[in-house]
């Protein structure tokens, strides 16, 4: 048995008799990698009840542990990953005999199943059909479903023939429109606001309509003015400028279309305007192209079915070897590793996002922040307090402090040491309850090996 399945076991039959209601744990004696980009502490002991986190101090000092005692000697601490972009998967080509769009919530729960096993605790969908990921939202507030905490925004907005406006509604005049908006604003009670501000597509596309600058102003404002924090797809610099101007609280991306400027760099350090990272959704064409082999890591083997993993290997990788597209990734892919790099090394506030949808993707995305060149200590902020700050709900989650939600991972290893110590997982905590593998529905089924045991 490994540690994870012997405190699972431990901890649930504690759990099943307390009638579901978070406990009291108390972890010791661990390194602490809190979240805020502080060094690794060594021996700390954190204290969880109910669904916060009362007590973080040095072992030393602290007094009689509380409730369910995980020895964390060895181990290494660090806060809920976060990924600030996906689109949840589960919503499917045609429509019902009603209209409605087709979605399957199992293909839903899957993937929101692979974030959380992978230590991804919260996600934020940025676009999707309403029936999909508003669905599951209320699913996992209910608390119906194992589950990241899901934020999402529902429908995108964005104007008449712009990007992504198959899944948008449409705003082509502020005043005329505005119902539609109040409708979005009440039925759809979106956390975040997406819009779309790109002429581009993303690289080898024809030019496509834009949404007139005034107008993203007034939406943004509008949404504010409801107290919604606003995300814009960008993916150039000037666009990214003029999104910032137009009042928006983040970037849904970074700049993908070029190296960015030094007066860029500097704007977004003096800003500090999160953005999501997303390298992983460009990277992943010419990775299928050239190494499929990364499909028999443990944690895919665990996210997608074997049916699935056989059809990238065939059909989708053989797409994407004639894609026009995967060329133009693959040149475009280390430039914008630089950009991030720079924009995060002079001061920017970089959050993980991937633009897909596993958690195994969620990890490919640190992968490639710690191949840009940015130190692991960072990249770990980077993909934890910084999504929160994101949200625009640092103050009650994001890193592992007194007051805020024990949202927690148990690493077997050094992350600091390998990034990808972040996948060898000894527990996941999602507000103060340990989640136990063996119930979640994975595609592929929990691997007991997929890490040498802790
Ligand atoms: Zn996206």
């Amino acid at each position: 048995m490994t540690l994870r399945s012997i405190l699972c076991a431990a901890v649930f039959s504690l759990t099943a008799a307390a009638s579901a209601q978070a406990g009291s744990y108390t972890i010791t004696h661990v390194t602490l990698i809190d979240g805020t980009g502080a060094a690794p502490k060594p021996d700390v002991t954190v204290q969880v009840e109910g669904e916060r986190i009362t007590l973080v101090t040095p072992s030393v000092a602290a007094g009689a542990p509380k409730g369910v005692v995980i020895d964390g000697r060895g181990k290494y601490l660090i806060p809920g990953m976060m990924d600030v972009h996906i689109h949840l998967r589960g919503w499917m080509p045609g429509r019902n005999a009603d209209g409605s769009p087709v979605v399957d919530h199992k293909i839903a729960e899957q993937a929101l199943a692979s974030y959380i096993y992978d230590g991804f605790t919260t996600v934020v969908d940025v676009g999707n059909q309403p029936e999909n990921s508003l669905y599951e939202r209320a699913e996992e507030r209910a608390g119906r479903i194992q589950s990241p905490r899901i934020f999402a925004t529902g429908n995108l907005i964005t104007y008449p023939g712009s990007h992504g406006d198959a899944m948008a509604v449409r705003i082509s005049d502020f005043e005329k429109d505005k119902a539609l908006l109040d409708k979005h604003i009440a039925e759809q009670q979106p956390d975040i606001l997406k819009l779309t501000y790109d002429e581009e597509g993303w690289g080898t596309r024809p030019m496509i309509t834009l949404m007139p600058t005034e107008l993203l102003h007034q939406i943004i404002e509008y949404y504010n003015l409801h107290g919604i924090r606003t995300t814009v797809h960008i993916s150039n610099e000037k666009r990214a400028i003029e999104a910032i101007y137009a009042g928006t609280d983040t970037l849904a991306h970074p700049v993908i279309q070029g190296p960015v400027s030094d007066s860029f760099v500097r704007l977004m350090a003096a800003k500090k305007t999160p953005f999501a990272t997303t390298l992983t959704i460009g990277e992943n064409y010419g990775r299928l192209a050239d190494h499929p082999e990364f499909l028999d890591q443990p944690d895919y083997v665990a996210s997608f079915s074997a049916a699935e993993l056989e059809t990238l290997k065939t059909e989708t990788r053989a797409e994407y070897q004639k894609r026009a597209w995967t060329q133009w990734m693959k040149v475009m892919t280390p430039i914008c590793l630089e950009n991030v790099r720079k924009v995060v090394a002079a001061g920017g506030v970089a959050a993980l996002g991937t633009d897909q949808s596993s958690g195994p993707a969620a990890h490919r995305e640190l992968e490639l922040l710690v191949q840009a060149g940015i130190p692991n200590l960072q990249a770990i902020r980077i993909a934890t307090l910084n999504g929160a700050v994101f949200l625009g709900k640092a103050e009650d989650m994001g890193s592992v402090q007194e007051g805020k939600l024990a949202d927690l991972v148990l690493l077997n290893a050094d992350p600091i040491a390998d990034i990808d110590a972040t996948k060898n997982i000894a527990l996941v905590m999602k507000a103060g309850q340990i989640i136990d593998e063996s119930r979640l529905p994975l595609a592929g089924g929990v691997q007991k090996k997929r890490w040498p045991a802790g």
